[in-house]
């Protein structure tokens, strides 16, 4: 593994790497630790968002599309990913929220996956893999292999 931020791709110094590592599970610079303690998100989202970038997609981590915050973004393939609880499941006005969104993204021509957390919780790298997968068959450039 190189010992580059996962995000800017800033070298890191063995410390900060290592501390990196054991904190966060990925690298990332110290800008970077402090801007991932400000996300206001779930674990799961966290844990599937670097698994794709891992695999060198260029998702986005809540990022708000002037409407809403979407979860994951992959605005280059026009995909967005919501990763949803199991409230999601039982409340039948959630359920309606999440159609209009969907909805709303569709017709800007945004296709929404939707990635239960138990999925993420039961098999991070899986999950990621079929993300992928969904990804390449979309109108996808090439991303960049960092
Ligand atoms: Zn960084």
């Amino acid at each position: 593994m190189r010992r580059k931020c996962i995000e800017c791709k800033y070298s890191l110094e063995w410390e900060v790497f290592n501390y990196s590592l054991e904190n966060f599970g990925v690298p990332l610079c110290r800008n970077h630790q402090d801007w991932l303690r400000g996300v206001d998100t779930t674990e799961e989202t966290i844990e599937l968002y670097f698994a794709l970038r891992k695999r060198g997609v260029p998702a986005q981590l809540e990022k708000f599309d002037g409407f809403k915050t979407i979860d994951i973004a992959v605005p280059e393939a026009k995909v967005n990913i919501e990763v949803d609880g199991q409230h999601h499941n039982f409340n039948a006005n959630q359920a309606l929220t999440d159609l209009k969104r969907t909805y709303h993204s569709f017709l800007k021509g945004y296709f929404t996956l939707r990635i239960p957390n138990s999925l993420i919780r039961w098999d991070t790298e899986k999950t990621a893999d079929y993300i992928v997968d969904f990804l390449n068959e979309s109108n996808y450039r090439k991303w960049e292999d960092w």
